[in-house]
């Protein structure tokens, strides 16, 4: 299909329209006979047809050639207004630039650029829509640190969101408290088994102390009743010592006579003793 003849500024040569569409030439061929023709139009044209639509001579896709230079040079020299007229561009421009500047027309409609929204904006109001677009996205402004798209908005609520967040932290931080506390239990357990082992040890080391204590009191009992017989028959030996001492003193007298008699009145039993001897020894 060919541009609308109603966009050209100027006088637009009958040649330059196409056979087909009576519109100004788009991606023009021209035929043998120099009839010529938009790329699609006859293209569709030779779908259902085997001649040229102006003058019925025969016409195959295969003879089509590009349009003569200097025809090209004047189709590309036209002055034409952009397809966004209507929407407020005024803009017009030679065809040859056309669709350099429909590229980039401010008035051009254009998909919003979020993903998921379907509105339609000319290219100048893109920012303005953005900035409303339930399709954003932001941080949460309340700062609980999500990202909310804005359709989400009204449902969204910070409370629950941390909420859920701090139970998912409680969770986690219960499971590491029950590892160190099985970690510390395991680890106590085996110090009380050491200590349980050492205790018995130490028992059977005190029973054997014990065992020896008691011999060797057993020993100090025999030995201190061994020492108190042997001072008792110490004392006893000194005791018939001091009597046989005396039986000796008492003998001196019968040595040297008499004068052990003046002093025997000192001694009553020695005296006694003595007559009865010195008696017994006179009458023998
Ligand atoms: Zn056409
Ligand atoms: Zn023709
Ligand atoms: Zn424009
Ligand atoms: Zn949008
Ligand atoms: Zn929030």
């Amino acid at each position: 299909m060919g541009y609308d003849l109603e966009r050209f500024v100027g006088y637009v040569n009958e040649g330059l329209l196409c056979c087909v569409c009576r519109d100004v030439l788009e991606r023009p061929l021209q035929a043998p006979c120099e009839h010529t023709y938009c790329s699609a139009c006859i293209s569709s044209w030779l779908l259902h047809h085997h001649s040229c639509p102006e003058d019925r001579l025969p016409l195959d896709v295969s003879t089509l050639k590009p349009l003569y230079r200097y025809m090209r040079n004047d189709l590309n020299r036209l002055q034409i207004r952009c397809v966004n007229a209507e929407q407020g561009c005024e803009v017009v421009c030679s065809l040859e630039n056309l669709h350099t500047h429909e590229d980039e027309c401010e008035f051009a409609f254009i998909s919003c650029s979020n993903t998921g929204c379907p509105v339609q904006v000319e290219r100048r109001g893109l920012e303005a829509h953005l900035s409303e677009c339930n399709f954003r996205s932001r941080e949460c402004p309340n700062g609980c640190g999500h990202t909310l798209l804005s359709t989400d908005q009204s449902q969204h609520n910070c409370v629950a969101e941390l909420h859920a967040e701090v139970e998912v932290m409680r969770t986690e931080m219960l499971c590491k408290v029950e590892e160190v506390r099985r970690e510390m239990e395991s680890r106590l357990d085996s110090q009380r088994r050491h200590m349980v082992q050492k205790e018995s040890q130490l028992k059977s080391e005190v029973e054997e102390l014990k065992g020896q204590l008691s011999r060797v009191m057993c020993d100090m009992r025999a030995l201190l009743g061994a020492e108190r017989l042997r001072r008792q028959e110490l004392a006893e030996a000194e005791l018939e010592k001091r009597e046989l001492l005396e039986l000796l003193r008492d003998l001196q007298p019968t040595r040297s006579p008499r004068p052990a008699e003046q002093t025997a009145g000192d001694h009553p039993r020695g005296d006694r003793q003595t007559s009865g001897w010195e008696a017994r020894a006179e009458s023998t």
